[in-house]
């Protein structure tokens, strides 16, 4: 007999929420590999459209660069596609819902599933402090912050293309205050529709990962 926690277990949903930097996807890895979930990172797949050329890179760049969100309804397109094509039994959403008309979309999308949604709390201060020294792997994707220990290897990456390390364009110090703003205005919001409905943990993101992780698993326990 399948048991309501291996039923609940088999069709988890989470939704990460969290400002730029909050170490949304740090947390993301470990909790798709802690509860076997697919990762849906719109930022990743964004960030790789932009990358193939595609009509929606194209469009998207230009958002990125400023910091600002694309439509919504361009994105809630991109999760419609994405979960089309995936059929992912478990998800982890990071980097969505930013508005609440996407909140409002997903409800559609989801139709009645339940999912459990955590935010990662942290000061303006640390963002800024983290977003600036967070490098990234061009090959591998890796992502390294001197600001949570989190050392490269060295100039380039040790994955098997020995990828270039560089800084994103949207973590400069001019597109980190706009992504902040964007943040307080658009995304906070959020929150705010998920607790009228019950949901949302808030999680001190303050600390190592490690410690992060911890309570996190605590909150969705
Ligand atoms: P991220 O890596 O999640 O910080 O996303 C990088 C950029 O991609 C954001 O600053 C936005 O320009 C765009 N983006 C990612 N997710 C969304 C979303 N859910 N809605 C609108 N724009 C998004």
């Amino acid at each position: 007999m399948v048991t309501r926690e291996e039923e609940t277990q088999a069709a988890m949903i989470i939704i990460l929420l969290g400002a730029p930097g909050a170490g949304k996807g740090t947390q993301a890895e470990k909790l798709v590999g802690e509860y076997g979930l697919q990762h849906l990172s719109t930022g990743d797949l964004l960030r790789a459209a932009v990358r193939e050329g595609t009509d929606l890179g194209k469009t998207a760049k230009g958002y990125m660069e400023a910091g600002k969100l694309l439509p919504d309804e361009i994105i809630i397109g991109v999760i419609k596609d994405y979960l089309d094509t995936h059929k992912p039994d478990g998800v982890l959403f990071d980097g969505f819902p930013r508005t609440v008309g996407q909140a409002e979309g997903l409800d559609v999308i989801l139709a009645g599933k339940t999912y459990q949604v955590v935010s990662i709390e942290v000061y303006d201060k640390a963002v800024i402090e983290r977003l600036s020294a967070r490098r990234v792997c061009k090959s591998c994707g890796r992502v390294f912050n001197p600001a949570l220990g989190i050392m490269p290897p060295g100039e380039r990456c040790d994955c098997v293309d020995n990828g270039e390390i560089y800084q994103r364009d949207d973590d400069k110090a001019e597109t980190i205050s706009k992504r902040l703003e964007v943040y307080h205005e658009q995304t906070q919001p959020v929150m705010l529709y998920y607790r009228s409905k019950n949901l949302g943990l808030e999680v001190d993101g303050s600390g190592t990962p490690d410690q992060v992780f911890d309570r996190i698993r605590k909150a969705l326990a």
